[in-house]
């Protein structure tokens, strides 16, 4: 019935608000999720997030 429906997870470590505080913010139009712990990468390497989010590299293959 509620297959379709989707976890908030971290990005990261797929910790569910069950385990960690979780929070969310978007990119690119799209809502994404990350722990309390995680939030430090999202601040400062931006780039580690690169292999995780989709579209984050503004780099198109040609
Ligand atoms: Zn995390």
């Amino acid at each position: 019935m509620e297959e379709n429906k989707k976890k908030k997870a971290c990005i990261v470590c797929k910790a569910t608000s069950d385990e960690m505080p979780i929070l969310n913010f978007e990119y690119k139009g799209e809502t994404h999720y990350i722990c309390s712990q995680h939030i430090p990468i999202l601040i400062h390497k931006a780039q580690a997030l690169q292999d995780i989010l989709p579209g984050m590299k503004n780099t198109e293959p040609s």
